[in-house]
C-alpha cells in the first residue's frame, strides 16, 4: 500500500500530465456536470485556456481536485488524450490506460449575492483554486495599446468576449464584496489574491491595489486567511514599506529570465519598465518584506530549461521565492499556436522547485491552490 509521500508523487506526476497536455472532455460529461448544479462554473476574469468554447448557458469545469486536494487547472484541448469523464455515478480522470477519480470546487454560494448597489458580487470576486478568492483591477492592460502585450496573453480579447467582470473595482466595492463572500464561505477561504492589468503611471496602479488590500484588511480578517499581490513593481520602491503595512505578500511576475527573450516575449514590460528595474525591485520589496515573502512569476516551456532554472536559483538568492507558471498556449494570444512545454521539461523545473523551497525553507504563493502553478507540488516534494 502507498503512503501519503507516494501517493503524493503520483498525483503530482498527474498534474505534470495534465498541464503539459490539457484536458479535453465529452458532451455526456459536460451534461452531467451542469446537471448536478452544485459545481462551480468556468470564469474568466484574465485569459481564456480553452480551445472549445460554450454557450453561456454550458458550465465547463474550472479546475479538478485530485486526491490529497491537489489542484489542477482544466485547459481544454481538443486533441488531448486525457479526458475527463462520468462512469458508473463518478467522475475521472484519464488516458485510456490510467484513470484516477476526481472531485470538483463546489459552487460558492456568495455567486449569488447582491452588493447594496444591486450589483452580482460575482462580478466583483472569483474564486479560484477552491480557496482563494480573486479581484482582478483593472481589467485592461496599457500593453495592449501599442501593441507591447506579453505574447502568452489573452486578456484583452477575453475581457472583450467571454468575461462578466467589472472593469474597475473600487476598494470599498472590493471591502464589501470580500466581507460577504468570506461570510458565506468561512471554512473553504485561504487566501485573498490582488491582481490586475498595468496603467501607465505604475506608482499610481500600485497604490490603488495597496489601498483595495488596506480596505480589505479593515476587515477582521481570521488567521487563517492571508492577503496577496500580484502586480507590476512600482518605480517608487517606497512604496514596498507601504505594501508592508498590509502584512500581504507580493508576485511580480518577470515572465522570462533569458534576457533576449524577455525582450521579444514581454516588449511592454523589457522596454516600459526594463529587467534592471526589475531586479532592483525584487531587492527592495525583500528589504521591506522579508525574505520569503516576494515572489517572482516565471512562465515555463518559453525560454530553454537551463535560462530558467538560472533564473530560479538567482531570484532564490535574492531571497525571492520562483512561482513558476506552465505555459498553456491560449487562443487569443500571440502563442496561440505555440508548442507546450514537454513533461521531461516541466519535471524538470518542479524538480528544482522542489530543491529550492526545501533548502530555503519557502512557502507557495497562494498555497494549496496554484492551478497552473507546480508550487504546491514542489513545496510537497512531489518532484523529488
Ligand atoms: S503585463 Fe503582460 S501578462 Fe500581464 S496583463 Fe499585461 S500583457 Fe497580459
Amino acid at each position: 500500500m502507498l503512503d501519503t509521500k507516494d501517493n503524493l508523487k503520483v498525483y503530482g506526476e498527474y498534474k505534470l500530465q495534465l498541464l503539459a497536455n490539457g484536458i479535453n472532455y465529452d458532451k455526456l460529461f459536460l451534461e452531467e456536470y451542469s446537471r448536478r448544479g452544485k459545481f462551480i462554473e468556468k470564469r474568466r476574469a484574465y485569459g481564456n485556456s480553452d480551445e472549445q468554447m460554450f454557450s453561456k448557458d454550458i458550465k465547463v469545469p474550472q479546475e479538478i481536485i485530485l486526491p490529497e486536494g491537489l489542484v489542477v487547472a482544466v485547459n481544454q484541448r481538443n486533441n488531448s488524450k486525457w479526458r475527463l469523464y462520468f462512469e458508473n455515478e463518478k467522475f475521472y480522470v484519464g488516458d485510456g490506460i490510467e484513470k484516477l477519480e476526481i472531485s470538483f470546487p463546489e459552487r460558492p454560494t456568495f455567486y449569488n449575492e447582491l452588493l447594496e448597489d444591486g450589483r452580482g458580487i460575482s462580478r466583483i470576486v472569483t474564486l479560484y483554486g477552491n480557496a482563494t478568492l480573486g479581484i482582478f483591477s483593472p481589467g485592461h492592460c496599457y500593453y495592449w495599446n501599442s501593441g507591447d502585450e506579453c505574447k502568452f496573453c489573452s486578456l484583452q480579447p477575453t475581457r472583450n468576449n467571454q468575461a462578466d467582470h467589472e472593469m474597475f473595482i473600487k476598494p470599498s466595492i472590493a471591502k464589501e464584496a470580500i466581507s460577504i463572500a468570506l461570510n458565506k464561505e468561512k471554512n473553504r477561504v485561504k487566501h485573498i489574491l490582488i491582481n490586475g492589468g498595468t496603467i501607465k503611471d505604475y506608482d499610481l496602479g500600485f497604490k490603488k491595489h495597496i489601498e483595495v488590500l488596506e480596505g480589505i484588511r479593515k476587515l477582521e480578517l481570521p488567521d487563517s486567511v492571508q492577503t496577496h499581490l500580484i502586480s507590476m513593481p512600482p518605480m517608487d520602491f517606497n512604496l514596498f514599506d507601504r505594501l508592508a503595512k498590509t502584512n500581504s505578500t507580493i508576485a511580480m511576475d518577470i515572465e522570462i529570465f533569458d534576457e533576449k527573450l524577455f525582450d521579444e516575449i514581454c516588449p511592454g514590460k523589457s522596454n516600459e519598465y526594463g529587467r534592471d528595474r526589475f531586479i532592483n525591485a525584487f531587492k527592495a520589496a525583500v528589504h521591506s518584506l522579508g525574505k520569503g515573502n516576494v515572489y517572482c512569476g516565471f512562465v515555463a516551456g518559453l525560454e530553454p530549461l537551463e535560462s530558467l532554472i538560472e533564473g530560479m536559483y538567482f531570484v532564490a538568492s535574492l531571497g525571492v521565492v520562483p512561482a513558476v507558471n506552465v505555459f498553456h498556449n491560449d487562443p487569443g494570444s500571440h502563442f496561440a499556436n505555440h508548442e507546450r512545454p514537454s513533461l521531461d521539461f516541466i519535471r524538470e523545473v518542479g524538480k528544482h522547485m522542489s530543491i529550492i523551497y526545501r533548502d530555503n525553507d519557502f512557502t507557495p504563493f497562494i498555497k494549496d491552490t496554484g492551478r497552473n502553478s507546480l508550487d504546491t507540488e514542489a513545496y510537497l516534494g512531489c518532484y523529488l
